[in-house]
């Protein structure tokens, strides 16, 4: 089994409550646990993909270093060249990643899942939409026509819901906390939204019921976007989501799609201990390489 992974997506961001070293992490917790996970660095990537998704003016201005003051607030993260470069490889990362669930059925990719970046800005720590342009790149190179992106991280999956607003034959679901960012909320093609304090039983009910509606519309290919941050110790978010809770989550988005490709992406994660977030990534790419 190939699993794609980039040490460069550990990059210091200073002070911030995203920690870039859960991604070693999470390799080093899968390299104890199977033997036979082959890691693959994402090649380069032409930036014609990028402008699939993204604005020329946007990609030149992060490749160049050249956002303004106010687009590196809304970013909510520096813009380094390394933070840069990790933004370009992670879009890699998943366009390889989908291609390799067209060989194994399941693509890993430990990094991406940077659902908030939007055409011509990115906020919210994403700077380009990796899930975004893995779909426009398998519609243009494979004879793949339905899509759907399963968005459990606790943030609404903004960026990409406007992103496909009006393809139809791209499926957006979200399920997410109503109370925090992002402000306003896109509308997905099915966003359901948990209050504040959600545990594991009403969570795992409104997720099936979701996932049943995204059945419905018959996708020949997932992409799973991951997110840690659903987690009862969550640093910037307050559903009460235990981590068997969120195997449970995985498992039922496993279950619901196991008759096509999907490509797991990971996505937020803010444990006050970076090793639970690491632990809840591994958790779920774990839940994917079981038979
Ligand atoms: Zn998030």
């Amino acid at each position: 089994m190939k699993i794609v992974y980039s040490s460069k997506y550990e990059v210091d961001l200073g002070e911030h409550p995203f920690n870039t070293t859960k991604y070693r992490l999470i390799k080093e917790l899968l390299q104890q646990e199977f033997k036979n996970i082959e890691f693959v660095e994402p090649p380069d990537i032409d930036i014609k993909w990028l402008l699939k998704v993204h604005t020329k003016e946007y990609v030149e201005k992060v490749l160049n270093l050249k956002l303004s003051y106010f687009e590196i607030l809304r970013l909510e993260i520096p813009l380094t060249k390394q933070v840069s470069e990790s933004a370009v490889i992670a879009v890699s990362g998943t366009v390889l990643a989908a291609k390799l669930a067209l060989e194994q059925k399941i693509g890993v990719h430990i990094g991406g899942g940077w659902h908030h970046a939007y055409p011509d800005h990115g906020e919210g720590f994403c700077v380009f939409n990796d899930l975004a342009v893995g779909v426009r790149y398998l519609q243009e190179t494979t004879q793949l026509k339905k899509f759907a992106v399963i968005d459990c991280d606790v943030h609404q999956g903004n960026g990409t819901a406007k992103i496909f607003e009006k393809d139809t034959d791209v499926f957006t679901f979200s399920i997410h906390q109503r109370e925090i960012y992002p402000f306003p909320k896109e509308k997905s093609s099915l966003d359901i939204e948990l209050p504040a304090y959600s545990k594991d039983k009403e969570y795992l009910q409104l997720l099936e019921e979701g996932l049943k509606e995204v059945k419905k519309f018959s996708p020949q290919m997932v992409f799973y976007q991951a997110g840690a941050d659903v987690y009862e110790n969550d640093r910037l978010a307050q559903l009460k989501i235990t981590k068997q809770g969120i195997i449970e989550r995985d498992r039922l988005v496993k279950k619901y799609f196991n008759d096509v490709p999907v490509v797991v992406t990971l996505g937020g994660g803010y444990a006050e201990d970076v090793r639970d977030t690491a632990e809840i990534h591994f958790n779920t790419i774990k839940v994917f390489l079981e038979k």
